[in-house]
């Protein structure tokens, strides 16, 4: 069955607890089942920063959907969490992120994959490398390597709510 990591994030609201509801609520998307979850972090705000920290995760994913198809139900649950899509960078209820999925390079102009700031951002590789250091993000790497490169600071672990 293909293996897809799925990284989430949140600012709005109540953000550990919206984190923790959504990671059960990936377990229940029809043919997934979820395989494994890290912790939840708190980190700085990214790109516009006169905004609430934002907490971070990655659910790791068995599943029988195609990339596309998990995409569509990714953006469902955002959109049942209440994302309101105001500002490119801004606060946000949910994000989901399709980051990998079966070690596929996909390019099309609705989702492309690996996520193209995933190799940059420590939020996401701090809890990514929790579950897969030795994950290769195809072209550039493993997770481990990758995560040597980004700055970490002000990443915390954090309980869930
Ligand atoms: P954003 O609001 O920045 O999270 O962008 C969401 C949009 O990015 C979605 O409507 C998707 O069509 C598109 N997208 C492209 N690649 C991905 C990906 N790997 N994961 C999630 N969304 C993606």
């Amino acid at each position: 069955m293909p293996r897809a990591w799925v990284g989430l994030g949140s600012n709005l609201g109540d953000s550990r607890k919206t984190l923790c509801r959504a990671i059960d609520e990936l377990d229940l998307l029809a043919g997934t089942r979820l395989a494994a979850r890290s912790h939840i972090y708190r980190t700085p705000p990214w790109g516009q920063h006169n905004q609430p920290d934002f907490f971070n995760a990655v659910a790791e994913l068995d599943t029988i959907l195609g990339a596309e198809r998990l995409l569509d139900a990714l953006l469902a649950l955002e959109h049942r969490h209440g994302r309101v899509r105001r500002t490119r960078w801004g606060a946000r209820t949910l994000d989901l992120d399709l980051l990998l999925y079966a070690g596929m390079v996909i390019d099309t102009p609705r989702l492309k994959v690996p996520h193209p700031r995933l190799t940059m951002r420590g939020f996401v590789l701090v809890p990514l490398a929790e579950l897969a250091p030795e994950l290769k993000v195809p072209g550039r790497g493993t997770v481990i390597d990758l995560l040597a490169h980004v700055d970490i600071r002000g990443i915390d672990m954090v309980r869930c709510a």
